[in-house]
Order: structure tokens, then C-alpha cells, then sequence
């Protein structure tokens, strides 16, 4: 199985990917979440990535799908959590025979509050919310024991310019999944458990 999760910051994305991929053994990319692992590095490459995520611009094109293409060799089942973000990206990976792409619907003002309250961890695989969905031990990972930490593109400007980006860029991505008719909406302002219910519905698992 190979599963595309579209949405605006904070709309779910990762924690549906992280449940799915655990429960179904399917391999879990998500771009973000490598481009932050290479800031935190501070390699000349991770300086240079740097800025675009605290302006909350797309990192270019080119080097993201690159990236991908990389992550996926030889993969057979995935989750890519967070690409394609622009149509670019996504007639790049027109030979990756998809077969189904989650877009999460979110609104902007639920999701500027959601973000004021995510937490990750440490490592950066692992998220939470201070109260939907918190860890067993107040800001310390359920999984690696590391303390939990605030995104810095959690800011609200950011997650604005992140949302602005997502309407440019990624909702004619969503139009072009729609068009290959491989497009499921999901209704992401459900709780957890429900959003996650109705993916594994839809997907007969
Ligand atoms: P994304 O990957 O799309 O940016 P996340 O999965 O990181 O989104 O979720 C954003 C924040 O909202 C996190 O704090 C997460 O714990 C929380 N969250 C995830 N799904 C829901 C939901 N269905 N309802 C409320 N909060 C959620
Ligand atoms: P969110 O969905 O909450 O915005 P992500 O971790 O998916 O979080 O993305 C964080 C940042 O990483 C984005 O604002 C962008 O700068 C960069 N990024 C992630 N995915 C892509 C992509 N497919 N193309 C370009 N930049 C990306």
C-alpha cells in the first residue's frame, strides 16, 4: 500500500501516518521531519534549510523530491506524511503508483490553537498535545524518555505564512489527486480516535 496524507500545518498528518505506519508495517516518511533532524545538525546544509523553515517557506522543489525518491528506493509500502506540497512536486512522483492520497480538512483558526499546544520530542518521531493528547509524564516522551519541546515555527506568524503556502502551493495538488481520482477528505477536526477510524474505514483494514 502506498498512502499520500495532504493537509495544512497542525491538521494531523503525522500523528494518522505514525499510528497507520506502526499498525500496517508500512514504511513513514515525512520530509519535515528529516529537514528538521538536518537543522538541528548544524551542517552547512542544515544552516542553509534553516531558513526557509523559520519563514515557513517550502524548502525548493528539487531537493525535496530528491530526498524522497532517496527515502523510497526500493520501498514497496509507505506512508509519505507532508509530499508532494506543490504541484511540481507531485508530477515528480507520477511513476510512484499511488494508491490513495488523505487530504486532512482543517480549519486555520482550530488549527493555529492545536499548534499553540503541540509538543515534540527530542528525537522528533514523537508528538503530542499538552491536553488531547498528552504523555503518560508530563513533558517527557512516552517512547524515548527525551523532553518534550516547543517547534519553532510554532509561532503564530509562521504557522500563518505556513497556511498561505498551503493554500498557493498544496491545494492544487489536492485538486490534482482529485483529478486522478485517488483523493479521500477526511474531516480532521474529529477527535483522534475518529479521524483515525474513519482512515482505516476507507482503506478496508
Ligand atoms: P501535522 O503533521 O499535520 O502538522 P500533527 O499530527 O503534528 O499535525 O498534529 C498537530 C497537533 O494537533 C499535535 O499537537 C497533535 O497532537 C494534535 N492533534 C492531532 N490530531 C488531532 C485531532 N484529531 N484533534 C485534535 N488534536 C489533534
Ligand atoms: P507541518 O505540516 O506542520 O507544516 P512539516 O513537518 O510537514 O509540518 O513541515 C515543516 C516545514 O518543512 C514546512 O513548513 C516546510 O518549510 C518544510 N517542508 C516539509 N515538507 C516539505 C515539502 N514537501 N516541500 C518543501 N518543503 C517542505
Amino acid at each position: 500500500m502506498r498512502i499520500i496524507i495532504l493537509g495544512p500545518p497542525g491538521s494531523g498528518k503525522g500523528t494518522i501516518a505514525e499510528k497507520l505506519a506502526k499498525e500496517l508495517k508500512l514504511f513513514h516518511f515525512s520530509p519535515g521531519e528529516l529537514l528538521r533532524e538536518e537543522v538541528q545538525k548544524q551542517t552547512t546544509l542544515g544552516k542553509e534549510i534553516k531558513q526557509y523553515l523559520d519563514k515557513g517557506e517550502l524548502v525548493p522543489n528539487a531537493f525535496v523530491t530528491q530526498l524522497v525518491k532517496l527515502e523510497l528506493k526500493n520501498k514497496k509500502n509507505f506512508i509519505l506524511d507532508g509530499f508532494p506540497r506543490s504541484l511540481e512536486q507531485a508530477k515528480d512522483i507520477d511513476d510512484l503508483k499511488i494508491t490513495i492520497v488523505f487530504a486532512m480538512d482543517v480549519s486555520e483558526t482550530i488549527v493555529l490553537k492545536r499548534l499553540a499546544q503541540r509538543r515534540i520530542c527530542a528525537t522528533g518521531e514523537h508528538t503530542y498535545h499538552r491536553t488531547i493528547l498528552p504523555p503518560k509524564k508530563k513533558g517527557i516522551c512516552d517512547y524515548d524518555g527525551t523532553k518534550l519541546i516547543q517547534r519553532k515555527d510554532d509561532k503564530p506568524s509562521t504557522i500563518k505564512e505556513r497556511f498561505k503556502v498551503y493554500r498557493k502551493e498544496t491545494i492544487p495538488v489536492i485538486q490534482y489527486f482529485k483529478r486522478k481520482k485517488l483523493l479521500d477528505i477526511i474531516d480532521g477536526t474529529q477527535d483522534p480516535e475518529t479521524v483515525y477510524t474513519t482512515v482505516k474505514r476507507i482503506l478496508h483494514t
